[in-house]
């Protein structure tokens, strides 16, 4: 017998990341970039192709000879396409074709049978499925050796000895470390790779026997258990393990690491990612699993390993079991009466059914259970039959059962004397209106079980994610990062400009898309997102005057409303983007709390009251979503990232001077160039300058929040009303109707005309200013030297001078167009581009 001296790295390739030659290539290059180290490789069948057999098993006991030949044609096809763009011509390649050739021919043979007898044996469907892995073992082998690699192909059946239970074989450890050592040693110790197919093994008898759906993690993990190997990399098409099934709670993220114990009970109740006895034999060793990304082999995914961290979430993850039934058995006879319990599971032990949940009231008055749904009728005849005396009697109701049910699980180490998980769990669940129909807590308090209806799996799901704030394991990393929803609260001009920008966005991996708009009326939505020939359809309705609730596939909703609807879809990393002028706190707050991002143009919200501020901000923090703003200042320049960029790196800014209005700015270079007030403001609104009443900007109100925002960066603690402002509305006009004043600019152009001239008489320029300190912020209108650089700005020019414990003496200055829909939506798209992970 061979001894393993270096301890070798096990690989096991999922189906679907070898589901072409172009995913088997992959696979060759990962092992390659693995040597010199001894490397057994475990794999699956090419994608699809075990549901494949299977149903041409179950077709073939039925006699549908048509489906099998059809069915075994395409399979062949398909792997002999593999070899053909895996391996050159040549000896080697016709060896593989002929045993491809071979399997499919024996398909069609065995199927002929099947359809005679009429009868489908578990052995049978094992010796015909098993072929899937075993292909794409030599597929594997034959493109690693084409690529210059030492490899041997090595037949399952000769290593792994299982119990022989066809269609779900528990592997004997013993046995298949003896058979292990003896067939793989010898390779290892030579540097040859050795491909085994994943899946399946022997029965006692020599036969081949699967070791249940997903076999092939157990493989893996079995030939590490009996190698002495120190890790295993599961290749698959997620990240990592997640916190959830990602396809049903879009938020889920990657694990950094978990407990096998943990990983264990995952994947036991229901996680579709791991076999569900797949870490049994590695459960006291000191293994690291890795679940890897396929696509990206330099991320060490997930460690499933001994080590305890991310102690600060007592749970970690979650899985759902569907289908499920609940078997209750009650009756006041039952009381007190030893031994009907274990009666009770013996019956349901006797018919071969697993239970997954048990609770037993302590009144004893009932007990309870839950099993697959298709075996409920089973076990309820079995019940009654062990029962029939005590039913007869009375002493025993019967036996009732319910379907259609689901069983949620809740898993983390740190439950375990974590008191009110259970609590938070059940509140999370009340809040979104679900009911718990039952419950178990192991005695390990390693997870807590709760049986809800079929229907509500998925928000139960999604309820408790979020209540334990799961999207934030591991730094808030996005599982997904893929697909990013986008939702337009506002869909006026810089809306419109935002959406062909964020259609336009055309990177690697990443898939952005505006899922809803939002306006004053209601809102239009569609999950799969809407195309930009919708969305420029209706931005030309918008544009004319007409509503969201009124448009094509419109509905009429309050904000509230519209955020609630939103929130009840399975969107993926959504972002909501405020382009609003309104105070939209409490919508806010709601997007937040449903589990949003918000990104802001919008001034508003965040300048009306400190309170409102800090409660956006906490509810971003409750939830681990972000808040980001950099539009509210200086449109697309980077205004807030240089504040955030100097204080990161230990800078302290003191001050910020400058010009944040680019309406301003526009109507002061237009004025000093000599055109009238009222023809330059008109102008500006036309180029879309302003804020929709110009008045705001006139008023110095647009500057003071701006100067605000970036004052509470700096610790200012005042509000709006604490900043002085100088105001550009004439006298009088601050009270008339929009129209009425924007019908008598004229009236104003011989004051601003007399201003200017003054000015020009002294070599100055007028020019509206901010200055902000931590302690004080003012705005207004100054009149600064023709020389200096503030005069130097060019049409909707911002500037910012940024004074810091670094930049003193030569302050850091910033200067560039900060005003119009374009720039602004550039500033927006900068921010959701943050955080669609890009
Ligand atoms: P393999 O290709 O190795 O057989 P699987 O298909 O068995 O991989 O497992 C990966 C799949 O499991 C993913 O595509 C994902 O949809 C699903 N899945 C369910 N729950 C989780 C979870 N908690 N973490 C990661 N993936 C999960
Ligand atoms: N091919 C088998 C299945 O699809 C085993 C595996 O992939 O692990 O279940
Ligand atoms: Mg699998």
């Amino acid at each position: 017998m061979g001894r393993v001296s270096q301890p070798p790295h096990i690989h096991k390739f999922g189906g679907a990341s070898l589901a072409n030659a172009a995913g088997v290539q992959h696979a060759v290059q990962i092992v390659l970039a693995y040597r010199p180290a001894p490397q057994v490789v475990v794999v699956s069948a090419m994608g699809g192709v075990t549901d494949a057999l299977l149903d041409t098993a179950a077709r073939a006991a039925r006699g549908d000879v048509e489906h099998v030949s059809g069915a075994a044609a395409a399979l062949r096809a398909r792997h002999a396409e593999t070899a053909r763009a895996l391996v050159p011509r040549g000896a080697q390649l016709d060896e593989l074709l002929t045993a491809i050739d071979a399997a499919f021919a024996e398909v069609e043979r065995l199927a002929g049978g099947l359809g005679v007898l009429r009868e489908l044996t578990p052995r049978s469907v094992d010796y015909l499925v098993a072929r899937g892995e075993r292909l794409s073992a030599r597929l594997f082998a034959a493109a690693l050796a084409a690529a210059g690699g030492r490899v041997a192909y090595v037949d399952a059946t000769d290593i792994v000895q299982t119990d022989g239970t066809y269609g779900n074989a528990s592997p004997d450890l013993r046995r298949t470390e003896r058979s292990a050592r003896r067939a793989l040693a010898p390779l290892l110790a030579r540097g040859t790779v050795a491909v085994v197919p994943g899946f399946l093994g022997a029965s006692p008898d020599g036969q081949v026997a699967t070791l249940g759906r997903g076999g092939s993690d157990l493989t893996a993990t079995l030939l590490a258990r009996v190698l002495g190997a120190r890790e295993v990399s599961l290749w698959k098409d997620v990240p990592g393990l997640l916190t959830a099934d990602p396809r049903i709670v879009p938020d889920a993220r990657v694990v950094p690491q978990v407990h096998v114990r943990e990983a264990a009970e995952l994947a036991y109740y229901g996680a579709k990612v791991l076999h569900p006895r797949a870490l049994i034999p590695v459960i006291k060793r000191n293994v690291a699993i890795r679940v890897r990304p396929f696509a990206d082999p330099t991320s060490l995914g997930t460690e499933i390993s001994r080590r305890r961290t991310l102690e600060q979430y007592p749970v970690k993850a979650l899985s759902a079991i569907p289908g499920q039934a609940l078997l209750t058995v009650t009756g006041s006879g039952m009381l007190g009466v030893p031994g009907i319990a274990a009666r009770t599971f013996a019956a349901v032990h006797h018919e071969g059914i697993s239970v997954s949940l048990i609770t037993q009231a302590s009144s004893e008055h009932s007990i309870c259970f839950s099993v697959p749904a298709e075996s409920a009728t089973r076990a309820r005849h079995s019940l009654e039959e062990t029962f029939q005396p005590e039913i007869t009697r009375q002493e025993i109701d019967g036996v009732e059962v319910r379907t259609g049910l689901a069983t949620l699980v809740v898993v983390g180490l740190g439950m375990a004397g974590t008191p009110g998980i259970a609590a938070r769990v059940f509140s999370a669940l009340a809040d979104a209106g679900i009911n718990v129909i039952a419950t178990a807590q192991g005695s390990s308090e390693l997870n807590l079980s709760l049986v809800v209806d079929g229907k509500d799996a998925a928000r139960a799901q999604r309820a408790v994610h979020a209540a334990f704030q799961l999207a934030k394991i591991g730094g808030g990393a996005v599982a997904h990062p893929e697909r990013t929803d986008v939702v337009l609260l506002g869909f006026g001009q810089i809306g419109q400009a935002l959406a062909p920008m964020i259609a336009k966005v055309k990177r690697r991996g990443l898939s952005l898309r505006i899922v809803g708009l939002i306006d004053r009326t209601g809102l239009v939505f569609d999950a799969q997102g809407l195309s930009p020939r919708r969305l420029a359809a209706l931005g030309a309705a918008k544009a004319k005057g007409g509503s969201l609730a009124k448009a094509a596939g419109g509905r009429r909703a309050s904000a509230a409303d519209a955020i609630a609807f939103v929130a009840g879809h399975a969107l993926a990393n959504p972002i909501l983007v405020d382009v609003t002028a309104d105070d939209t706190t409490e919508t806010l707050k709601a997007a937040l709390s449903a589990g949003m991002h918000v990104v802001l143009a919008n001034k508003r919200p965040i300048t009306t009251d400190r309170r409102h501020y800090d409660e956006l901000r906490a509810a971003a923090q409750a939830r681990g979503r972000r808040l980001l703003l950099e539009a509210t200042v200086g449109a697309g320049l980077p205004i807030i990232d240089t504040y955030q960029k100097l204080a990161e790196s230990g800078d302290r800014v003191t001050k910020i001077e400058g010009c944040p209005s680019g309406t301003l700015g526009y109507l002061f270079g237009e004025l000093g160039r000599g055109a009238s007030f009222s023809a330059a403001l008109r102008r500006a609104i036309a180029k879309g300058y302003p804020e929709p009443d110009p008045r705001d900007d006139l008023s110095g109100k647009d500057v003071a929040r701006k100067a605000l925002i970036l004052g509470r960066l700096l610790g200012f603690a005042g509000e709006l009303d604490d900043i002085a402002v100088e105001s550009l509305v004439p006298e009088g006009a601050e009270r008339l109707t929009l129209d009425r004043f924007l019908a008598s600019l004229e009236e104003f152009d011989a004051a601003w005309a007399r201003r200017i001239a003054a000015a020009r008489a002294r070599s100055r320029v007028l020019r509206y200013r901010a200055i902000v300190t931590p302690r004080r912020i003012r705005v207004g209108l100054v009149a600064v030297d023709a020389s200096s650089p503030m005069a130097s700005l060019n049409g909707t020019d911002n500037q910012f001078i940024f004074t810091t414990m670094r930049y003193k003496k030569n302050p850091l200055v910033i200067t560039g167009p900060g005003a119009g829909p374009a720039v602004t939506a550039g500033g927006i798209l900068n921010d959701v581009l943050k955080l669609a992970g890009a």
